[in-house]
């Protein structure tokens, strides 16, 4: 089994069809069998890159999963290693992606990921993994992918739902990027850049979303907001979204695309300079308002109601969301979080 190369800057491709050029990656990488990953609903698409692969196919592992559980990575390690395969390819989103990253910790291959989502998770070194019903995050090099092929092709499948939530599942890493305590001139650059993407891709992605080259442009996006979540620490919006997600078991993507508005017009008052770039891409006069105003028309879920939350869940959500310190721009207070928190189960624009 090969070790992998010290940590380094992935290879990133974007292009119509790249998904057939794998074989080509995986001798590029020096590896012989690759051992493709993708979710039971993405199994087809697994099953077209084991075929462009041919004899350099070692099968495919289809049960990748939300939140990448540990038991699911131990089956896929006894896997990768009975079919004796010394790469991965995932296809598919941040779940199958989560499941390559865990793979590669364990076994130092390397990973070859074909993003279908605009989540960002082959940019990072960061994998979330599930144990015993808990989640627990890590930051390490040796996760981060060494070959991204980003074909929009892929991406014309993601339903029009998922592709308005997902893409802003990514404009809030780089939303948030732009008040992190650690950003530089490089993060913020790459957050305005993942920004504008969206900004001119969304809306035509939405109105033809075999559009190639829009989509095209929204992969960009998604690479550039999920490098930006590589590189500075995240704040009150993902908190809150992790907190909201894991108590209430709710969407992933659903959750960020409700609560961006209103985390990031929370932190407006505190640090107005730092966010006046999302007003600069998406218009209006404020940062939360612009975004809730983006969200509005591209049909995106706005009320946390909508998901199923109760208004008697707010209260436990508020003392959950207030429990643990951490750096915020603006100070998080019990009140204020409540205060978010009905905006965003109501689905009203920020107040
Ligand atoms: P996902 O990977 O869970 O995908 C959701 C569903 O959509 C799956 O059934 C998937 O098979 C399907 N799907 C994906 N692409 C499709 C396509 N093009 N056409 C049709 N169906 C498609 O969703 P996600 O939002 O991409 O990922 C969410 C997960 O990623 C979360 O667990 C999150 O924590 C993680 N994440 C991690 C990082 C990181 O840096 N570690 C960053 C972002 C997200």
């Amino acid at each position: 089994m090969l070790t992998k190369p010290s940590p380094s800057s992935p290879r990133v491709l974007f292009g119509s069809g790249l998904r057939h050029m794998v074989a080509e990656e995986v001798a590029r990488l020096g590896c012989q069998h690759a051992l493709v990953l993708s979710t039971p609903q993405q199994c087809d698409s697994a099953m077209a890159i084991a075929e462009t692969l041919g004899d350099k196919a070692a099968g495919i592992f289809a049960r990748a999963t939300m939140h990448t559980p540990v038991s699911v990575t131990d089956e896929a390690v006894a896997h990768l290693r009975d079919v004796n395969a010394d790469c991965i390819i995932a296809i598919g989103g941040g779940s199958t992606t989560g499941l390559g990253k865990a793979i590669a910790l364990r076994t130092g291959v390397p990973q070859i990921v074909i993003p279908t989502t605009y989540a960002g998770s082959e940019a990072t070194p960061i994998l979330g993994q599930t144990e015993n019903g808990v989640k627990n995050t890590l930051t390490d090099e040796r996760v981060q992918p060494e070959v991204i092929l980003y074909d929009p092709e892929l991406v014309t499948s993601l339903p029009t739902a998922m592709t308005v939530t997902s893409a802003l599942n990514a404009i809030a890493h780089a939303a948030e990027a732009l008040y992190a305590q650690n950003r530089t001139d490089h993060s913020d650059a790459l957050a305005l850049e993942g920004m504008q993407h969206f900004a001119d891709g969304l809306p035509a992605v939405l109105q033809n979303p075999t559009d190639a080259e829009a989509r095209e442009k929204t992969l960009r996006g998604a690479y550039a907001c999920g490098a930006v979540l590589g590189q500075v620490g995240m704040a009150l919006h993902h908190k809150l979204c992790h907190t909201l997600g894991g108590s209430l078991n709710l969407p992933h993507a659903d959750t960020h695309a409700i609560i961006l508005p209103h985390a990031i017009h929370y932190n407006a008052r505190a640090v107005p300079d730092h966010l006046k770039p999302v007003t600069d891409i998406f218009g209006g006069t404020a940062p939360g308002l612009s975004l809730h105003a983006f969200a509005t028309k591209m049909n995106a879920p706005l009320a946390l109601q909508d998901l199923g939350v109760t208004e008697a869940q707010l209260d436990h959500a508020a003392d959950l969301a207030t429990q643990k310190p951490y750096p915020n721009p603006a100070p998080i207070t019990r009140d204020g979080i409540r205060h978010l928190l009905q905006a965003a189960w109501t689905g009203t624009a920020p107040t």
